[in-house]
C-alpha cells in the first residue's frame, strides 16, 4: 500500500508539494477550506523572483534579500533556498508555465521578478491545479482545526467536524494569517488555524509579530480589498492628501508608506492614489485596471481612495531548512512557515520562490524521512470528536482588536489593551491563542526594524537582531540581554 500524505492548503506551496509528492509515487491528499481557487496564491499579482537572467547572480539576489531583511534573516535558508531557483524555475517551465516579462520591482539590483499580465498567480495556479487532478491528488474541500500530535510525532489531522484523518506524514501549507486583520486584500479565511493549534501543543513558532503592511489597497463599499500593486508607483502614481499634496515618496520602503499612510488616515484624513498621469494604464495594468472599474473607479479620471492592508506573516511555525518542524511527521511550508529566510522584511516576489522551493524540497525530505520512520502505528477507526464552532461576529471583533493596537504601529499600552480584549473573547482557541502570540511578541520585541514600528521605541536596538521564539506561552528574543518584561 502507498504511503498516505496529508497536505493542508491548495496554495503555491500545498500544490507544489502536492505534485511532488505523486509523481514520487504517495497517496496525497490535499485540504482546502473554501473554493481550490480562493487562495492567496492565486492573487500574486507582480509575479516570482528568479535570479536566473544573464547579469544576475545568486549572490546579488541573496544580498538584495538580507539588506531588505536587515540582516535579520537566517543566512542558511537565504542561501538555500535562492541557490534552488533555477530548479524552481524550471519545475513551472516543465508544467508549462509561459511567463511574458520579467519585471524590476523595489528592493531588487536587478530586473528578475518573472510575471503573467500583472495576474501570474491566477495562471501558475490554473496550471498546477490541472497537473494535481491529472496525477490523481485527492482535494477536500474542509477546513482542518488541529494536527494530532502524540509525544512527538504527528499522526493525521482533525477537521471542522471532528473527523480524524490519519497519514504517514502531514505538511501544513495553510498560507499566513493576515485574515486576522480588518483590511487584507489576502484570502480571507487565512486564519493561522493550524499556527494557533501547533503552539497550544507546545510547537515552536518564530517572528510572530513580523506582518508585513501593503500601503495601497482600496477597500470597495461591498467589502471586497483591491490591491494596487507597487508597479503602479513605480510608473509614476503618487500618493496625494484630499489637498492634493503630496506626503510621503512614493517609492520608499512598503513600511514606510504604509505608516505615512495610516497616519493621515488615523487624523481622519483621506488619501488617494492618483494614477491618472501614466499613459496607456488600462493597457500596463489590466487586472487591476479591470477590477477598479468593475467598483466603478476608472484610473485614468478618478483619484483611488486608498488603505493600507496586512499583506504578508512573515512568522509562523519553526521549521528547519529542510522544513522539519521539531514533531516528526510534522512539516510546514510557504506562508504558514518560518525559515528566517525573510528576516525583518520580505523582498517582493520572493514569498512565491520560497513557496516553490519548500514545496519540492519538503517532499525529498519526507522520502528520506519515511525511510527512516516507516508506517505510522495507525489506529483503524476515524471517529467523530466535537465539533468546535467558529463564531464569524467574534472573528470581525478580533479584527478590528488587531488592527486598532497590533498593526501598521504598535505601542506598549496598545498592546496591552490587546491582550486583555482578547483574552476575554469567545473565540476559537486556536485562534485566540494565535492572536495572543502575535501580541506577545509584538510587545516583547522593544525596537522598530523591518515591518515591526514601535511608537514607543521607534528605533533599532541592535540588542533584538534575532529572531522572537514564541514556545509555551513564553516568547524570548534569542541573544537579547533584556527579554523580560
Ligand atoms: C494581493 C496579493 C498579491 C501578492 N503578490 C505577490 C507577488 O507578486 N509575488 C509574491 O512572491 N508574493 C505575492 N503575494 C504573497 C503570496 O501570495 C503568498 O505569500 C503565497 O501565495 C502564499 O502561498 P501559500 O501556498 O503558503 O498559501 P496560500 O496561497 O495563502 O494558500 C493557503 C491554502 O490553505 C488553505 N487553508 C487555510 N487554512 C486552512 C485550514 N484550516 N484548513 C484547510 N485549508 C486551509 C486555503 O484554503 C488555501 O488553499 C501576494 C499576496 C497578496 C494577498
Amino acid at each position: 500500500m502507498k504511503k498516505r500524505i496529508g497536505i493542508i492548503g491548495a496554495g503555491l506551496a500545498g500544490l507544489t508539494a502536492a505534485i511532488s509528492l505523486a509523481e514520487r509515487d504517495f497517496d496525497v491528499t490535499v485540504f482546502y477550506n473554501g473554493k481550490i481557487n480562493e487562495s492567496n496564491s492565486t492573487k500574486i499579482q507582480a509575479g516570482i523572483a528568479f535570479p536566473i537572467l544573464e547579469g544576475d547572480s545568486i549572490t546579488l539576489h541573496v544580498m538584495d534579500t538580507l539588506k531588505t531583511g536587515h540582516f535579520m534573516n537566517n543566512i542558511e535558508a537565504v542561501w538555500n533556498i535562492i541557490s534552488k531557483s533555477s530548479e524552481a524555475y524550471d519545475f513551472l517551465d516543465k508544467l508549462g508555465v509561459k511567463f511574458e516579462s520579467v519585471e524590476l520591482e523595489g528592493g531588487h539590483s536587478r530586473p528578475r521578478v518573472f510575471s503573467i499580465k500583472g495576474e501570474t498567480g491566477k495562471y501558475v495556479m490554473k496550471t498546477l491545479k490541472n497537473k494535481v487532478s491529472e496525477l490523481g491528488v485527492e482535494l477536500l474541500n474542509s477546513e482542518v482545526r488541529e494536527v494530532i500530535v502524540n509525544g512527538n510525532e504527528c499522526l493525521g489531522v482533525i477537521d471542522l467536524n471532528g473527523f480524524e484523518y490519519l497519514f504517514d506524514s502531514v505538511v501544513i501549507a495553510s498560507g499566513g494569517y493576515t485574515g486576522l486583520y480588518r483590511y487584507t486584500a489576502g484570502f480571507r479565511g487565512n486564519l493561522g488555524i493550524l499556527i494557533g493549534d501547533y503552539i497550544r501543543k507546545g510547537g515552536v513558532a518564530t517572528d510572530l509579530e513580523l506582518i508585513q503592511f501593503h500601503p495601497p489597497a482600496y477597500v470597495a463599499p461591498d467589502g471586497d480589498v483591491i490591491l494596487i500593486s507597487e508597479a503602479v508607483r513605480g510608473r509614476g502614481a503618487l500618493i496625494t492628501d484630499s489637498k492634493g499634496n503630496r506626503f510621503v515618496n512614493e517609492l520608499a520602503p512598503r513600511d514606510v508608506v504604509s505608516r505615512a499612510v495610516y497616519r493621515k488616515l488615523l487624523r481622519g484624513e483621506r488619501v488617494y492614489l492618483d494614477a491618472r498621469n501614466i499613459e496607456k494604464i488600462d493597457n500596463l495594468f489590466p487586472g487591476i485596471y479591470d477590477k477598479l472599474f468593475e467598483k466603478g473607479i476608472d484610473m485614468k479620471r478618478d483619484l483611488i481612495p486608498i488603505v493600507p492592508v496586512a499583506h504578508y506573516s512573515i512568522g509562523g511555525i519553526f521549521v528547519d531548512i529542510y522544513w522539519r518542524t521539531p514533531t516528526r511527521r510534522l512539516y510546514a511550508i510557504g506562508e504558514a512557515a518560518d525559515s528566517g529566510f525573510h528576516g525583518a522584511n520580505r523582498l517582493p516576489s520572493n514569498s512565491s520562490l520560497e513557496c516553490i522551493v519548500g514545496g519540492l524540497e519538503v517532499s525529498r525530505t519526507i522520502v528520506r524521512d519515511i525511510e527512516k520512520l516507516g508506517r505510522v502505528n495507525k489506529r483503524s477507526s476515524i471517529r467523530p470528536k466535537e465539533r468546535q464552532a467558529l463564531n464569524r461576529d467574534n472573528i470581525d471583533k478580533l479584527r478590528d482588536i488587531m488592527w486598532s493596537y497590533v498593526g501598521v504601529e504598535r505601542d506598549s499600552n496598545g498592546l496591552r489593551t490587546a491582550e486583555k480584549l482578547i483574552k476575554k473573547m469567545e473565540i476559537l482557541p486556536q485562534i485566540k491563542s494565535l492572536a495572543l502570540a502575535i501580541s506577545k511578541c509584538a510587545l516583547e520585541r522593544r525596537e522598530s526594524r523591518g515591518v515591526h514600528y514601535r511608537r514607543d521605541y521607534p528605533n533599532i536596538d541592535e540588542r533584538f537582531k534575532a529572531q522572537s521564539i514564541y514556545h509555551k506561552g513564553i516568547c524570548k528574543i534569542k541573544g537579547s540581554k533584556g527579554y523580560e518584561t
